[in-house]
């Protein structure tokens, strides 16, 4: 296959100028990925480069399997032997390997969000620091920024500025010497601990500038300080390193993402070719301009000419909704029409939001209708809590001194060690600087527990010592076999609510580990551990399966999609409420918008609700300042119907009820009723999804009616009514109460 035949001459030129620095700056849908798997795919074939030596750095895991999936298809069976995974995996990969030098167990856990958190609260509680007035969820957040920029507890001491620094810098030194003693990493430490790795032992760094001669990296614009030190690590003296980013997609500065590093690879790389990347071949020209309209407005970017020999496309739709049910309600209608007559599929929508608890409602839409979908950033599968806890077993049969795991399962199924023995171990592990797990053992040769309480921890002793024997024998699922019966995990989840569905989940964990059963034993466990550590919410996304994509924006960075729908256009939502007070995040916000514009290669659709219920509470938001920037010419504008109904699977499109409800309806209008005659409106209330209307009368006075069913429609004032109006329903108006 010839490897540049499908590039322009800019990208040809990027693919070809191996051999030094190189900085891609482009806008969305230019072909910077491409760029990246055609320059690997061209150093392969053309420059003799073994894939062997080459490293490149994605930023989600699905789009590091995607792109293994086109390097597949440029490359064929060429393609093995290459390191391809975001920088956690292939930190995560450095450090079982060469951890050791530095005191790193080989077995070590990694730790993930949830499991962070209570360290925190250990380590707060040892303190004697109350829970409330310090948040666990910021101290991680500041231990995790710390982290980011390669501060360490010691370091993060001496620039200590304000109280809040000071518990951060107590706790944060508490949390590393916790992990340290049971050989946790969290996944800041994935790339802190590779960095200090690399920077300690120059022996060990230079046979990886050897091996890795080149280094690529996709979404370079998110890096954070840690990420690019350690980019700079590897490149060494000879770099010949190809970073490629979009400074307006730079959405995660919230999770210390520098966008800084684009300039400071310039001053770096001062030898740096710098290519530009102009056309874009993923959106319409309608699309695109709606996507520059936005972002024009930001003010700290450099100006990015874009465009595209696509086609003109549909004007994007704006769509103003009622509430959030007729929001949701019409985006099904539409992806429903879409496949029904745009000959698209499923899989060829995706439905956008800001915050994950948008998709409830989408959900619960979806579900009623029967359209096929997969949410992507819920509740994640290896985030259930019987998912969990069966992981957790895993753990401790992996590394017995895993704390936290330990302290998860230790009364799970219930065997009587409650929070009062949990704190008698953590008081010892603590005072004697071990791991629960040893402090189980001494409490017990120290005869400490009353006899019941010691014939439990005794049982569960050797029940974990006869599971990490067997572990080395078994085979994974063997394994998991094995720990469910002899702890009755089962029958503990069906004594639950849900609990069939809870076991379902459980199965399917079981059949995550068949997949390793090419391994030996006891490397099969350390790799699903580190599998499921490392699995992002993206990854239980099933490419292949013909369903709709609900997915946060920024879970939606690099994809692209025929149709994009982004839900909850308003103030307060997007942009969210948190960027009101700051120019940055306000502009991180805009960035955001444009990221989701910029997936949609033909339909647009951007929805808005006057009302809606999130956060438990019912909010009025105005519209997003986003929509105010799109020139007029671009959309079209649907407004609210005031009612929206329920649809079933096989009727494509709800047939209106009345010929009513696709109308507007305002304070003043004049209508016709057929029971109750002519009269005014007063008023309009939405009422769960529908609208109750109130009506002063000529003859029967002031009338509350339910609008969907209302015989009623609007009239032009001093013209006659026409009573034979076919079209009028049959049913009854019905009296919607006093
Ligand atoms: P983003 O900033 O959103 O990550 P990107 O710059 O990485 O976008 P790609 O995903 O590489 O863009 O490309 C966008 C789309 O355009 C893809 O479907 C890709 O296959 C297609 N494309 C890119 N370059 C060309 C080309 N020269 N000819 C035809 N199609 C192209
Ligand atoms: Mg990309």
């Amino acid at each position: 296959m010839d490897i540049l035949a499908t590039l322009n001459p800019a990208q040809k030129q990027a693919v070809q100028a191996t051999g030094g620095p190189m900085l891609i700056l482009a806008g969305p849908g230019s072909g910077k990925t491409r760029v990246i798997t055609h320059r690997i795919a061209y150093m392969v074939t053309s420059c003799g480069v073994a894939p062997y030596h080459i490293m490149a750095l994605t930023f989600t895991n699905k789009a590091a399997r995607e792109m293994r999936n086109r390097l597949e298809l440029l490359l064929g069976q060429d393609s093995s032997g290459l390191t391809l995974g975001t920088f956690h995996a292939i930190c995560s990969r450095i450090l079982h390997r060469e951890g050791r030098a530095m005191g790193l167990d080989s077995r070590f856990a990694i730790y993930d969000e949830e499991d962070q958190l209570s360290v925190v609260k250990q380590v707060l509680q040892a303190l004697n620091l109350d829970a409330k007035k310090f948040p666990p969820q910021a101290l991680r957040a500041a231990i995790s920024q710390a982290k980011s920029q390669l501060v360490d507890p010691e370091e993060y001491a001496q620039h200590v500025d304000s109280y809040f620094e000071e518990i951060v810098s107590r706790v944060y030194y508490q949390y590393q010497q916790r992990l340290g003693q049971v050989q946790a990493v969290d996944f800041d430490d994935l790339l802190v601990k590779t960095v200090k790795l690399f920077r300690d032992h120059p022996d060990i760094l230079s046979r990886y500038q050897e091996r890795y001669t080149h280094v690529l990296v996709d979404e370079f614009q998110d890096t954070n300080i840690a990420q690019y030190v350690l980019l700079k690590q590897l490149a060494g003296r000879n770099p010949d390193i190809c970073v490629v980013g979009d400074p307006d997609q730079s959405i995660y500065s919230w999770r210390s993402a520098d966008l800084r590093n684009i300039f400071s690879f310039e001053s770096d790389y001062p030898q740096a070719q710098v290519v530009l990347l102009e056309q874009n071949y993923r959106s319409t020209k309608n699309i695109l301009s709606v996507a520059s309209d936005i972002i024009s407005a930001n003010v700290q970017r450099k100006s990015m000419h874009l465009r595209t020999e696509n086609e003109e496309g549909p004007r994007v739709t704006i769509v103003e909704n009622e509430n959030e049910g007729e929001e949701a309600q019409r985006v099904v209608n539409e992806i429903q029409r879409l496949v029904d007559h745009e000959s698209l599929s499923f899989r060829d929508c995706a439905v956008m939001y800001r915050v994950n608890a948008q998709s409830r409602v989408l959900e619960d839409s979806f579900v009623r209708y029967g359209m096929p979908y997969k949410l992507v950033g819920g509740v994640r599968f290896y985030q259930r809590r019987e998912v969990k806890d069966v992981i957790a077993y895993l753990r401790v049969v992996n590394n017995r001194h895993d704390d936290v795991s330990l302290a998860r399962i230790i009364n799970i199924p219930g065997r009587g060690i409650g929070i009062k023995t949990l704190s008698l171990l953590r008081g010892c592990a603590q005072s004697e600087d071990i791991s629960l797990y040893q402090a189980l053992g001494r409490l017990l040769e120290r005869k400490e527990f009353s006899s019941h309480i010691a014939q439990s921890a005794l049982a569960f002793l050797s029940l974990m010592e006869s599971l990490i024997a067997r572990g080395h024998q078994l085979d994974l699922a063997q394994l998991i076999d094995e720990i469910l019966q002899q702890t009755g995990y089962r029958e503990y989840l069906m004594g639950q609510e849900r609990g069939e569905d809870k076991w379902e989940n459980v199965m399917e964990l079981r059949s995550v580990a068949l997949e390793y059963d090419e391994f030996p034993p006891g490397e099969a466990l350390a790799a699903m551990l580190d599998r499921v550590s490392l699995a992002t919410e993206l990854d239980g996304l099933d490419d292949r399966a013909d369903v709709v994509t609900l997915i946060t924006l920024h879970q939606a960075k690099g994809l692209e999609f025929p149709a994009v729908f982004i839900t909850g256009m308003e103030e307060g939502l997007l942009p969210h409420r948190k960027a009101f007070l700051s120019l940055e995040e306000m502009e991180e916000e805009r960035r955001l918008c444009y990221v989701g514009v910029t997936r949609a290669e033909k339909y647009l659709y951007l929805l808005r609700s006057y009302r809606r219920n999130l956060f438990g509470r019912s909010i009025a938001n105005p519209p997003s300042r986003f929509l105010r920037d799109v020139s007029p010419h671009l959309a079209n504008l649907v407004t609210a119907r005031g009612l929206w109904q329920e649809t079933k699977r096989g009727t494509s499109r709800p047939e209106p009820q009345s010929p009513a409800i696709n109308e507007e309806w305002r304070v003043g209008d004049h209508v016709h009723h057929r029971k109750f005659g002519d009269g005014i409106v007063m008023n309009c209330l939405p009422e769960n999804g529908d609208c109750i209307i109130s009506v002063v009368f000529k003859e029967a006075g002031v009338k509350k009616l339910l609008l969907s069913l209302a015989p009623m429609e609007k009239i032009i004032p001093n013209f006659e009514y026409n009573d034979g109006d076919d079209s009028a329903e049959a049913s009854d108006g019905q009296d919607a109460g006093s």
